[in-house]
């Protein structure tokens, strides 16, 4: 039998937000190790793309978001709040989410730019974000208890506070995460991973992956049969990554 020929375990829909206004610094290749290792644990990537004014599709297993600029922000915002409600019936559901840096401020309660707009979050997070004259730049480590040793890569300008309805994503050891004074890096609420970690985050991060599929499946098949995912590529990014200078 070839392998496209194999039965599955079932479809995995996996819904990027907003790609065409917010994915920098390859943000999308989150998606694209998602539509991978979906199909290495033996069931069926569907990857679709939401953009403004799109239709939005039933039946999401998985949303990923990414970074954009301020003036990506604004070009989106009116749309994010129209699409709140059910965003946020998704997430309090338990619907796994990873959503990075400019979705994350977004998901947050607003992001204050440093020129000056207010931009409305959706308040999926308990967070809120201002905008500094400081950019955040350069490469960061950080511990964290559900997946270890993360990886990625900051640039942002926004800073952001987290309120006692989350929980750190995990503890800086390098560069600075959500704000330059806390030592905290992302954002946990439910199934909602928030993170400022670009690079893309997890091609370096399989765990956060394997994380969002096992809980799709689980929350859609009422379990996770986990395959063999090759490993051999994250390992190789990871040992990279840790090589290079901040
Ligand atoms: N525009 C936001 C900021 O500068 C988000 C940047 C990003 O997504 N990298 O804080």
């Amino acid at each position: 039998m070839t392998p496209e020929a194999q039965p599955t375990k079932g479809t995995i829909r996996v819904l990027q937000l907003y790609p065409r206004d917010m994915n920098i610094y390859g943000d999308w290749g989150n998606a694209l190790v998602l539509q991978q290792r979906i199909k290495w644990h033996g069931y069926t990537p569907e990857l679709l793309e939401y953009n403004v004014d799109d239709d939005f599709p039933d039946d999401i297993d998985i949303i990923v978001g990414g970074g954009g600029q301020d003036s990506g922000q604004l070009v989106i915002q009116d749309d994010l709040q129209a699409r709140a409600d059910q965003l946020r019936k998704l997430a309090d559901d338990g619907a796994p989410m990873l959503v990075i840096c400019g979705l994350y401020q977004l998901f947050g309660k607003f992001f204050k730019t440093s020129a000056g707009p207010v931009i409305p979050g959706i308040s999926i997070l308990d967070v809120e974000t201002h905008g500094t004259d400081e950019r955040l730049i350069g490469n960061v480590t950080l511990k964290s208890s559900e997946f270890g040793d993360v990886l990625g890569y900051e640039n942002h300008s926004g800073q952001t506070t987290l309120g006692p309805g989350v929980q750190p994503l995990g503890t800086v050891t390098k560069g600075a995460g959500n704000n330059s004074k806390d030592g905290h890096e992302g954002a946990r609420y439910r199934n909602v991973v928030a993170s400022y970690l670009h690079g893309s985050l997890l091609p370096k991060n399989p765990a956060i992956a394997d994380f969002l599929i096992r809980t799709a499946a689980e929350r859609k098949y009422g379990t996770f049969v986990p395959g063999t995912p090759d490993d051999d590529y994250a390992r190789l990014a990871r040992e990279h990554a840790a090589r290079r200078p901040r």
